[in-house]
């Protein structure tokens, strides 16, 4: 999970005819989350992710809230608890803090790594319940959680790949090698925000130096 930073006036569609679905709606989430969904970090497409409520409208939650409404693929969705927990949850749009205060790694389990969650602070609530909201949808051990494990590994496989050859690169052509700036715009690329999975796939890259300085 990543912070975003939402629109701050509501599509007009939501105030006027009190839908959430209307195309101005999901045209202004798809572009405030940067195309992925705010849970698993997939991309989605404009026309078919769900618009959820971060706090259900059945507890408490505001059904046409702007800052309620968030952008889902249909499996996180689908996944997700209703419930919403006493001490309540982060949102992405308003708790510009999230990525200090929950920590999200990958840990290898039986050869193959696996996404991991916690808070950064014993007793920060949110983050906590935040924290095992995620590693639930992430390690369900049904298929989606499998699909969504083997999605995140093919892509710090690829970006790490990326990060060798740009360290290649760089050692062997120099810093201002039409190689070594190639590698590095496409490295850019893949770890920037509007990247899927980048919360994890940048824990993984962190230690890098070079690599580190292109995270936006
Ligand atoms: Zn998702």
């Amino acid at each position: 999970m990543i912070k975003v930073t939402r629109s701050a006036i509501p599509p007009t569609s939501l105030a006027a005819r009190k839908s959430y679905a209307g195309d101005d709606v999901r045209d202004q989430l798809h572009a405030d989350f940067l195309g992925k969904c705010y849970l698993c970090e997939g991309p989605i497409v404009r026309g078919s992710f769900e618009v959820e409520h971060r706090q259900p409208k059945g507890d408490g939650g505001g059904e046409f809230d702007w800052n309620n409404l968030f952008p889902a693929c249909r499996t996180c969705n689908g996944a997700r608890r209703r419930k919403h927990p006493p001490g309540g949850l982060l949102n992405p749009g308003e708790h510009h803090d999230l990525e200090q205060r929950i920590r999200q790694w990958m840990s290898k389990v039986g050869g193959q790594e696996l996404p991991e969650f916690d808070t950064a602070s014993p007793g920060d609530t949110q983050a906590e319940n935040t924290a095992r909201e995620l590693q639930e949808l992430h390690r369900e051990k049904d298929q989606r959680s499998t699909d969504l494990c083997s999605a995140i590994s093919r892509c710090l496989v690829e970006v790490r790949s990326k990060a060798l050859e740009m360290y290649a690169s760089y050692q062997q052509d120099g810093p201002n090698s039409v190689s070594y700036v190639q590698a590095r715009a496409e490295l850019r690329r893949m770890v920037s925000r509007k990247a899927p999975y980048t919360a994890l796939v940048r824990y993984c890259v962190s230690d890098f130096p070079l690599v580190r300085v292109l995270f936006d």
